[in-house]
């Protein structure tokens, strides 16, 4: 088992939360090992600040994650300076949709999945298009504003 030693904190302190802390990186965490290339995933899209990857069980035709490239926990620990971070993930995920022939913005969904609905901690946007195209289990799962998945306009 992995240790605690990480540079994350330990407990749901907000306060103690903060993107220029430590070195941004949880040796725990999936997302994070996809940031720095350590498990083969095609990266669509990466700069200092977000990085843009395909869902490995896609809910939709297309469906895209973007995380910040730093480790940030996840929603429960926003806080106000995380705004431009969280509406430049929602520019990328525009951008992203764009680069593959997604131009109808109407039929998409923008979400991030409450904790503890979330198989990963690491704070990711789901990207889905179009959402007309979703299966059942996946409309239940990236529901328009249930408790557990909280949409974002991408308008
Ligand atoms: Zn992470
Ligand atoms: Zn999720």
């Amino acid at each position: 088992m992995a240790t605690n030693g990480g540079s994350e904190p330990a407990n749901d302190d907000i306060s103690k939360t903060n993107l220029h802390q430590g070195d941004g990186y949880d040796r725990k965490c999936t997302f994070c090992k996809i940031v720095n290339k350590e498990v083969a995933t095609e990266l669509l899209y990466v700069d200092e600040e977000v990085t843009c990857f395909r869902d490995i069980k896609p809910g939709a035709p297309h469906h895209y994650l973007v995380v910040p490239t730093k480790h940030v926990g996840d929603c429960k620990s926003l806080n106000k300076q995380h705004v431009p971070l969280v509406e430049k993930m929602v520019e990328t995920g525009k951008k992203i949709l764009q680069k593959n022939n997604v131009l109808d913005l109407s039929d998409v969904r923008f979400g991030f999945h409450w904790p503890p609905f979330c198989s990963v901690s690491h704070l990711h946007l789901h990207v889905l298009a179009p959402a007309s195209q979703m299966g059942l289990m996946s409309s239940l799962f990236y529901r328009l504003n249930s408790y557990w998945f909280v949409t974002v306009s991408p308008f």
